[in-house]
């Protein structure tokens, strides 16, 4: 099955375009959607999700359009927003069992049969009769993950799952996630480049409401026309530094300044050429940087 997004645009009513004609055509495996925060993600997913509709274009599952035909992209999709409510004085197994109800599975022993393997799966079966609000941020997004997996989905959207947890939780999440079968689609959207980097054997990233670059995140990496360089500087250079090349992220180390920068020659002495790494492709990226000369 094939999720088709085709010339897609969205304009809110405070006149923000939030989706510009954006063209996606994603198959079964874990595709992640990276992009800085109001880049349109969110957006995007919830008209997948068939919970607002486009101005223009179209999106289609296998043979289902997702605008006229709700009900049958009900059935096959589980999907976790990126603000999950959870009732704070209902307990797990009872509000799992009303999701399993609304997703439209009503005998109740193989209602009991989902919950007891899907909340097993994410770790959560001893909780479940510990009420949501005394879950940790960790665990809610697991529960969320759980119900997004009721009834068997084809297509699985998560919108920023993981911020917020910390690296511990974030790593259980990931693992969470990659046992998720590779037959189903699956839509991670983020703004964290380690999500994409750690799980995802496609991707596009996203900004202003436009796909910048989509593929396999191996090839695209290898497309990176300029070189990467590391080095350390004083932080009183940094400005100087910044303004003068092509800066890709800086972190503090040791007092001092990490920097990686993009070019075609060592850019300053002392400088050692580094990998391209996700991270590197996804600042060039949406800082438009990376401008080497077509051949
Ligand atoms: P992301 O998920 O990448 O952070 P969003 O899709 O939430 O991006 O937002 C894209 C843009 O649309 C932002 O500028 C945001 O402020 C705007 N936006 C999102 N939802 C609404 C809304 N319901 N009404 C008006 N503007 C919105």
């Amino acid at each position: 099955m094939r999720l088709v997004i085709d010339n897609v645009s969205k304009t809110y009513t405070n006149n923000v375009e939030a989706l510009k004609n954006v063209s996606l055509d994603i198959g079964n495996g874990m595709f992640g959607l990276l992009g800085p925060n109001g880049a349109g993600k969110s957006t995007l997913m919830r008209t997948i999700a068939g919970l607002q509709d486009a101005d223009r274009g179209s999106i289609s599952i296998g043979d289902i359009n997702v605008s006229t035909d709700k009900q049958a992209l009900r059935e096959i999709l589980g999907y976790l927003p990126q603000e999950f409510g959870l009732y704070p004085k209902v307990t797990a197994i009872e509000l799992f069992d009303h999701l399993t109800v609304m997703k439209g599975i009503i005998d109740k022993s193989e209602r009991e049969k989902s919950a007891k393997s899907l909340l097993t799966q994410t770790n959560l079966w001893k909780y479940r009769n510990r009420k949501l609000g005394t879950f940790s941020g960790g665990m809610k997004q697991r529960f969320g993950i759980a119900q997004a997996l009721i009834g068997d989905p084809k297509l699985i959207i998560v919108d920023e799952p993981t911020a917020g947890l910390d690296p511990t939780e974030r790593n259980r999440f990931h693992n969470l996630l990659s046992e998720i079968g590779e037959n189903v689609i699956v839509i991670l959207s983020t703004h964290i480049v380690e999500d994409v980097s750690d799980l995802c054997s496609h991707m596009a990233i996203i900004k202003d409401g436009q796909v910048k670059l989509i593929g396999e995140p191996l090839g695209l990496i290898k497309g990176i026309k300029k070189q990467i360089w590391t080095g350390l500087i004083e932080k009183k250079d940094y400005k100087s530094i910044k303004k003068e090349h092509q800066l890709i992220s800086s972190k503090l180390y040791m007092g001092k300044v990490q920097v990686r920068l993009l070019n075609d020659s060592k850019p300053i002495e002392g400088f050692k050429q580094s990998n391209a790494e996700i991270e590197d492709l996804y600042f060039s990226t949406i800082n438009d940087l990376d401008k080497g000369d077509e051949d």
